[in-house]
């Protein structure tokens, strides 16, 4: 890999930038479920510091709209947590783009967490504008979100082409090397879970996929599609009627490799206390919502996890948050932690199923991202590490020109 390291670069006095991903999931009343990416960036973090670096941190947290921010978005539990984990306090600053008193007062060895990236106008499209102001916040900028690099956003990707210097951090770094050395050369068979809500994102990747893989495991709204491409019923049911013909396309290049639900568990409400009801896929009725995989389908893939070489998976086949709809999720999260296969999980959502099952010492590795992470594994150039590997190109041919 072509980039700069944050350890080959000397930050002393020198006002470091790191876009983290601190996008951690949450409960109903706004406590942080699952803190493993807040955990995960504490290294760069620490290591800048620890060299003299002045440190501004900052990161999405969910979907917020541009330009307002709101109770829901705000970094705050994330800097009382991140200041848990670094044992000093996280200053949180708002309206940073031009920078300002704290900005003029920042110096070695301060840290300050800048509030959510992603309600500044121009993030999402990649603003240049945008991008240039944030470069002259820094004399470094080091990318360590992972799990954002698929996304060409300005504190991901237009921002590395402006700062003076761009480098990746140490868990873009680690997650890097670590996917390349499982994936590279995976042993077979090797099969797929791809399951959440995020469905259009997910569903295009399913093609390329499903020609890598040997069996892909579908679960969550990806399944409902493929119900519908199947012919079956989904009643409410989230899903993407506009990707069927997608999805048939799918199930008609690979065949066998993509087993369709054949009973899945329903309920009338979206709900943590909805009655769960389990359905054979022909009997779904137009006021159901599936909301789980049924014990019939899970049994039909146990034998694929349990014979697997490698797994990978993102993505909860189920509403596992509510207790009536964990069951699918939980199944094939015991089935991996026995599987003599190596396995590797990533999502913000299927970390926190994941420790919710108990199993998370029992997965290969557990990668901090979840739509980056298949892209990588769908062999795609991810937009945020090819620009910091051209920056690292030039700076290597202006130290030898
Ligand atoms: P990750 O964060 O691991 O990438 P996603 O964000 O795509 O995963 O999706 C996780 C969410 O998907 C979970 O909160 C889960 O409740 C939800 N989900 C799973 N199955 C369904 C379903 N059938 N209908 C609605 N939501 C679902
Ligand atoms: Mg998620």
């Amino acid at each position: 890999m072509d980039f700069l390291r944050l350890s080959d670069v000397d930050v002393q006095g020198r006002r470091v930038f790191i876009r983290a991903d601190l996008n951690v999931p949450r409960d109903d009343e706004g406590r942080i479920s699952d803190d493993t990416r807040i955990r995960a960036s504490v290294p760069g973090i620490r290591d800048a510091l620890a060299r003299g670096g002045a440190v501004m941190v900052t990161s999405h947290l969910g979907r917020p709209a541009e330009g307002r921010l709101t109770d829901a978005d705000t970094l705050a539990p994330i800097a009382s947590r991140l200041g848990e984990l670094m044992g000093r306090e996280v200053m949180l600053i708002r309206d940073w783009v031009n920078g300002g008193a704290w900005h003029s007062a920042l110096t070695s060895g301060d840290l300050v967490l800048l509030e959510n990236c992603r309600v500044n106008p121009g993030e999402k499209a990649d603003s240049v504008e945008l991008a240039k102001q944030m470069a002259n916040l820094c004399d470094v900028y080091c990318n360590d979100a992972f799990a954002t690099t698929h996304r060409a956003e300005a504190t991901t990707h237009a921002m590395a082409r402006y700062a003076a210097v761009a480098c990746a951090g140490p868990l873009l770094t680690a997650e890097l090397d670590a996917l390349d050395k499982a994936l590279a050369a995976p042993k077979r068979p090797l099969v797929a879970i791809v399951g959440g809500a995020k469905v259009s994102t997910k569903l295009t990747l399913l093609r390329t996929l499903a020609a890598n893989v040997d069996a892909l495991i579908v679960g969550g709204g990806i399944a409902n599609t493929f119900i519908l491409a199947a012919g079956g019923r989904i009643g409410q049911s989230l899903a993407e009627p506009e990707l069927v013909p997608e999805a048939r396309a799918i199930l008609d290049a690979f065949p066998g490799k993509l087993p369709v639900p054949v009973d899945v568990v329903c309920a009338k409400r979206f709900a943590a206390d909805a009655t769960p009801s389990i359905k054979p896929v022909d009997a779904v009725a137009d006021d159901d919502l599936i909301l789980d995989l049924g014990p019939q389908t899970v049994a039909l893939l146990l034998p694929l996890i349990a014979n697997a070489g490698t797994i990978v998976w993102n993505g909860p086949v189920g509403v596992f948050e509510f207790p009536g709809f964990g069951d699918g999720t939980r199944a094939l999260a015991e089935a991996i932690a026995a599987s003599a296969a190596f396995s590797i999980a990533g999502g913000g959502d299927t970390l926190a199923a994941i420790a919710k099952f108990g199993v998370t010492d029992r997965i290969g590795y557990i990668s901090t991202g979840g739509g980056a992470f298949l892209e990588f594994l769908e062999g795609r150039t991810l937009p945020a590490i090819e620009v910091l590997e051209e920056r690292g190109r030039e700076a290597r041919e202006r130290s030898r020109g």
